[in-house]
C-alpha cells in the first residue's frame, strides 16, 4: 500500500497517535544520495520538519553511518536517541572483532585500490566497500563480491553500490530499535528506510510492532511504500501533522515486553541508557545536541 495514499494516511496516524516510536534511516530516506556520501546532507525543509516533529514525538535515527558521523548531520534536531553501525555502536568493538576487520581490510585494499573510484571506509564495527564512483561499478561489483565471498564475513550486506561486512552478526538495526524502545518504554515503532539493511526492521518477529515505510522501488516487507525519496519530507509534515495538538504525555503504549512476554518492571527502565532517561524525561539526545 503507498504511504501517501488516503488508506496509508489513515493508517499512520492511527498508528503513531498510539504512542510509537519514529525511527528512521538517513541515507537515502532523510537525505537524498549523493555519488560521495560526505555531500549528503539534510535540506532545510526536512530540517524544519524534523525539529517540529521531535518536539512531538520521540524520533530516532538508525544508520550505518559510523555515529560521529552521523551526529554532525542530524545535530539540533531534538532526536531522542542515535543508531549508528547498524546498531553495533552500542558497545566498543571487541578485541576479536578488531582483527577480524584488520583481516578483512588487508584483504580488500589491494582490490580497491586496482579498482579505479572504489572506497574502502573502515568504521569501528563494521567495513564497507563503495563501487557508486566507480569507472566501471559493474565490473567493481563483481570483482568485490568475489572477494567478500572469499573472506566469508560474518555478515554480509549489499546496499546500494555498497557493501558492509560485520565481524559480529549479532546487531543489527532491528536489534538496535528494539533497545530503543525497551529503553524508552515503547512497545510500537514507525520505521521509514530504503535499503537491504532497513529489512532487518521489517521482518523482525514480534518483540515490538513495527510499521515500515520502504522508501523507493524494489522487493520490500515493509507493510507501507513511498516511491521516492523527495516524498519523505511530505511524510514527516503529514507526521507533524497528525501529531499536532496531541499531548505527548497522553502518547502512552503498553510497557514494553520481556522476552518471555511478562511486562517489565520499572527497575528496568531506571538501568537504560542515559540516552533513553533523557527522552523519557523529554531532554533532546545529549550527542546530537552536542553537549558532553
Ligand atoms: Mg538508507
Amino acid at each position: 500500500m503507498n504511504a501517501s495514499s488516503r488508506f496509508g494516511r489513515a493508517r499512520i496516524r492511527d498508528f503513531v497517535r498510539s504512542g510509537a516510536v519514529l525511527a528512521f534511516d538517513f541515507d537515502g530516506t532523510l537525505a537524498p544520495i549523493r555519488r560521495d556520501p560526505d555531500h549528503v546532507h539534510l535540506s532545510a525543509r526536512m530540517r524544519a520538519a524534523l525539529t517540529r516533529l521531535t518536539a512531538r514525538a520521540p524520533c530516532v535515527v538508525l544508520s550505518g553511518r559510523a555515529r560521529v558521523d552521523l551526529e554532525l548531520r542530524v545535530r539540533g534536531l531534538g532526536l531522542v536517541a542515535l543508531s549508528g553501525d547498524h546498531g553495533h555502536d552500542r558497545k566498543a568493538p571487541s578485541v576479536r572483532e578488531r582483527a577480524t576487520l584488520d583481516r578483512y581490510a588487508e584483504a580488500l585494499v589491494p582490490i580497491v585500490t586496482a579498482l579505479r573510484g572504489t572506497r574502502l571506509e573502515r568504521k569501528r564495527h563494521t567495513l564497507a566497500v563503495h563501487w557508486r564512483t566507480a569507472t566501471s561499478p559493474a565490473l567493481a561489483r563483481r570483482h568485490i563480491l568475489r572477494a567478500v565471498r572469499a573472506l566469508a564475513p560474518a555478515r554480509s550486506v549489499f546496499g546500494k553500490c555498497v557493501v558492509e561486512l560485520h565481524a559480529d552478526a549479532t546487531d543489527h538495526k532491528g536489534t538496535a530499535l528494539e533497545r530503543l524502545c525497551r529503553s524508552l518504554r515503547r512497545t510500537r515503532a514507525l520505521y521509514v528506510g530504503d535499503d537491504t539493511t532497513d529489512e532487518d526492521v521489517f521482518t523482525r518477529p514480534g518483540r515490538i510492532d513495527v510499521l515500515g515505510i520502504h522508501v523507493g522501488r524494489g522487493p520490500t516487507r515493509a507493510a507501507l511504500r513511498l516511491d521516492r525519496q523527495a516524498e519523505v519530507v511530505e511524510l514527516i509534515e503529514f507526521l507533524g501533522d497528525a501529531l499536532d495538538g496531541v499531548d505527548p504525555r497522553e502518547l502512552k503504549s503498553p510497557r514494553c515486553p520481556t522476552r518471555a512476554g511478562t511486562p517489565r518492571g520499572t527497575r528496568a527502565a531506571v538501568r537504560a541508557s542515559p540516552d533513553a532517561r533523557d527522552a523519557a524525561a523529554g531532554v533532546p539526545d545529549r550527542r546530537a545536541r552536542g553537549t558532553p
